[in-house]
């Protein structure tokens, strides 16, 4: 009966398609040398990453969850020691933690941003408190300066999850327009195919300013070897593969025209999109997100994701279960309640589409089908 298509949630055509056959043509040079790790493209991806977060350094890696597993190891962070961080998130983000034997430290979310309640923080830090792990959710960038300046009192590092938020911005007091990555000890991205910048399986990236802990990374990646076969730390194989690394070197120039794409369909919807019973994502005046997700709240979200399909609009669900009401992290003696501003939004949260390849069209429809809603 309905024959126009669905508009997808996200297509990745827009990112591949103008790159297609250099994508081929890099592949078979890169057989032809036979240089599968490190290597040239993994140096250069380094370099123009490091380039393009305002970085002095970057160290590729196998993805996104081992760049935040690697930055903890770095800081030999391990049992015994606290991590604040968001229950509100991925589950990489608490799962790296765990998986070094940290304990998981929760603070609730500020009900607008998605983001760490950064008032929260300094009433969990204690004497085992090592770091603060904030994640840029769905593009926007967490409160840094507060971040930085309790960082700073108490002497923790900072490993900002930037999975979400590559080429993200924020204004802070100093004057400076950060990207997301570049504030905290740590900035973690990940190349997961429908990230902004993904790859074409997994990757990732740790960013550092920071010369010593730079060269930490590099042995922590490679088995924490110092030379070959001497081994000053046990380390990991953390490594990106030269094909991926070359997939995103040519992705990497195209990426703020694509961010400017979802920006454009994000103010689209704001001019556009007039139902109470609908909320809009808010995006505090000091940060420029890049819509990794593009989300909404609204109370009856059953019936509001049941339009939409009848619609054939594409929507998800980030995040159904907060992380402190996980069965894996029961051990941790958390219960309904104990973070509500979290788990209200698992409630109410519903993503749409936002992707730059976006056709008018298809926006059109997102906007009629929000508003008759
Ligand atoms: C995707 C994601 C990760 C993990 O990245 P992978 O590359 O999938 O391992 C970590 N944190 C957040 C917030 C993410 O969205």
């Amino acid at each position: 009966m309905n024959q126009t298509k669905n508009v997808p949630l996200l297509d990745l055509s827009e990112q591949y398609e103008p790159i297609k056959n250099d994508i081929f043509k890099k592949f078979q040079e890169i057989f032809e040398t036979k240089r599968f790790i490190h290597g040239p493209e993994v140096e250069g991806l380094e370099k123009e990453t490091a380039e393009y977060c305002g970085t002095k350094f970057a160290v590729g890696v196998s993805s996104g969850s081992d760049a935040l597993i690697i930055a903890l190891m770095t800081e030999e962070i391990g049992h015994g020691d606290e991590v604040i961080t968001t229950p509100f998130t991925f589950f990489a983000t608490v799962g790296a933690i765990s998986r070094v034997g940290a304990k998981p430290i929760f603070v609730d979310i500020d009900k607008d941003t998605f983001n760490m309640d950064v008032t929260q923080i300094e009433a969990k830090i204690t004497p085992n408190t090592k770091a603060i792990m904030p994640v840029h959710l769905f593009g926007q960038m967490a409160d840094m300066d507060a971040i930085m300046a309790i960082a700073k009192k108490h002497n923790l590092v900072v490993i900002e999850d930037s999975a979400q938020s590559i080429g993200g911005k924020y204004q802070s007091d100093d004057g400076t327009n950060y990207k997301s990555g570049a504030m905290g000890t740590y900035g973690c991205y990940s190349y997961f195919p429908s990230k902004n910048l993904g790859c074409m399986g997994d990757g990732g990236m740790v960013v550092t300013n920071d010369e010593a802990k730079y060269l930490k990374l590099k042995q922590m990646r490679n088995h924490g070897e110092v030379k070959r076969y001497h081994h000053q730390f046990i380390g990991g194989n953390f490594r990106i593969d030269a094909l991926q690394a070359a997939v995103l070197r040519l992705k990497l120039p195209l990426l703020d025209a694509q961010h400017g794409g979802r920006q454009k369909n994000a103010a689209f919807y704001e001019a556009t999109v007039k139902n109470d019973k609908v909320q809009l994502p808010v995006i505090d005046k000091k940060c420029t997100s890049i819509y990794n997700q593009y989300t909404l709240r609204t109370s009856d979200r059953a019936s509001l994701q049941e339009h939409l399909n009848n619609k054939g609009i594409g929507n998800a669900i980030y995040y159904p279960i907060p992380l402190h009401l996980q069965e894996c992290f029961t051990d941790l003696g958390h219960k309904k309640g104990d973070f509500p501003v979290s788990e209200l939004a698992c409630e109410e949260v519903l993503s749409i589409p936002i992707f730059g390849g976006l056709k008018e069209n298809e926006v059109q429809r997102v906007v009629e089908a929000l508003n008759s809603y």
